[in-house]
């Protein structure tokens, strides 16, 4: 196969580094749980010792509650400290910037975030690298190896640029893959999807949990045929059970679920067992924690991050918005980590475009967010769909935005989704759901 050694080759050149860490990663989800946490304590007292000598807002915390970096030397330790909100970032934005930032290689992102609360924030490139290869083997759960075949179907938060430059195609030729967008899903490009699909082979697919679902559905209703994958990976929103067994019955293959945070840097993936998703402990810490910040062995509570290579920007206790449901025990493929058996807060909805497209709702949320100069203006914000025509663009906000630049969004947005019109609008506050969350896609149309 000459797919695998162009895809390393391309991966080298980004970072040299990129195959032994790979390999080493692939031999450490055999090791012990007690011999991946011995590992992850040495990365955390690295990144204690950082903050404390470079970032002001953890010198000043730690001095406040009269810790010492040599307080924290085990992920135990992670209790002495409260955790640490979207809020308390924007709040305290400059303080978080390390004194050596200037010598730093990072990227500017934001993140809509998955309870409608959007973040700016700064990834250093090794922990952006390391996001990947623990993607390729989180893949590797379900039979991927490097360079086999994919077919994306996602939103632009999914990595995918709106325009295919030329280097776009290079990426995607040296990466074996093709990317599909999840926003213009109607029955003709749906049909197109899949002679792409029947012609490029791939061996695994990969989306939006209610995407690839939609996409199933349509594949069954019109009886079309389907060149079937060795496995379905489904990311960032929840897979209910019937959307499971459909698009596993409809590509005849198993499907694999995944989880993965940029902001936090916390991921997790399903293997062959489907006992839960095995939770990576090389990028970063997870916490399961009560309400207090409590630690739980097993059962739901919050999901807090704590980044140990993202030294641009150090996260320690960040409350993902997400709640997880940690599981007691190993599982039975002998792989040393915990497990996951569910992500709680990952419904997400789907709007419609005024000529009846489907749009991914937390896709078209990320766009815009990270469209925004300031996205940290805005405190919380949501989107409603009253009619096929409109959507509604609520924000609570700090601070307002020039006029001009939410103009410009609308062109943006009405420009990419067939004419769809938003209305921006400031509120005092966002109704929340019965779970205190308030849920930020709101779709009122009768579909
Ligand atoms: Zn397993």
């Amino acid at each position: 196969m000459l797919h695998k050694p162009l895809f390393i080759l391309a991966h080298q050149i980004g970072d040299r580094n990129f195959y032994p860490t790979y390999k080493r990663l692939l031999a450490n989800q055999w090791q012990s749980y007690a011999r991946q946490k011995e590992s992850q304590e040495i990365q955390l007292r690295k990144m204690v010792d950082f903050v404390w000598e470079n970032v002001p807002y953890y010198h000043k915390l730690f001095r406040e509650l009269g810790i010492v970096p040599a307080d924290i030397r085990q992920v135990e330790d992670l209790e002495k400290l409260p955790i640490l909100t979207k809020e308390i970032i924007k709040k305290n934005w400059e303080d978080f910037k390390p004194k050596n930032l200037r010598s730093m290689k990072y990227y500017e992102r934001s993140t809509g975030g998955s309870t409608g609360v959007p973040l700016k924030y700064r990834i250093s490139k090794y922990d952006r690298f390391l996001s990947g290869a623990l993607l390729y083997r989180g893949w590797g759960y379900g039979g991927y190896s490097l360079g086999d075949k994919i077919v994306f179907l996602a939103g632009s938060s999914l990595d995918i640029h709106p325009k295919s430059t030329l280097y776009d195609r290079i990426v995607q030729k040296t990466r074996n893959s093709i990317k599909l967008s999840a926003f213009d899903m109607d029955a003709n490009t749906m049909n197109e999807f899949v002679d792409i699909l029947n012609s490029f082979e791939p061996k695994f697919i990969r989306g939006y949990a209610s995407s690839i679902y939609l996409f199933a559905n349509h594949i069954e209703k019109n009886g079309l045929r389907i060149c079937s994958p060795k496995s379905v990976f489904t990311t960032a929103e929840k897979l209910y059970p019937h959307m499971r067994k459909k698009i596993s019955s409809v590509f005849n293959c198993d499907v694999f679920d995944g989880y993965g945070l940029n902001d936090g840097g916390v991921s997790a993936y399903e293997c062959r067992q489907h006992s839960g998703l095995h939770i990576d402990t090389e990028r970063s810490v997870m916490e399961i924690t009560s309400d207090e910040g409590k630690q739980l062995d097993y059962g739901t509570g919050k999901i807090l991050a704590t980044t140990l290579h993202n030294f641009a920007m150090p996260l320690i206790r960040y409350d993902t918005g997400d709640l997880g449901v940690l599981k007691s025990g190993i599982c039975s493929c002998g792989r040393g980590s915990k497990l996951l058996s569910e992500i709680v807060g990952r419904d997400k909805e789907m709007l419609m475009s005024p000529t009846g497209k489907y749009i991914h709702g937390a896709a078209l949320y990320n766009d815009i967010v990270s469209e925004m100069k300031n996205a940290n203006n805005l405190v919380e914000c949501q989107i409603i769909q009253t009619c096929k025509e409109l959507i509604i663009f609520n924000m609570v906000c700090k601070k307002q935005f020039e006029d001009g630049e939410l103009e410009h969004l609308r062109h943006l947005i009405k420009r990419k989704n067939d004419g769809l019109d938003v209305q921006f609008k400031y509120v005092n506050k966002l109704s929340k759901t019965n779970a205190g969350k308030h849920k930020f896609i709101i779709s009122e149309l009768d579909t």
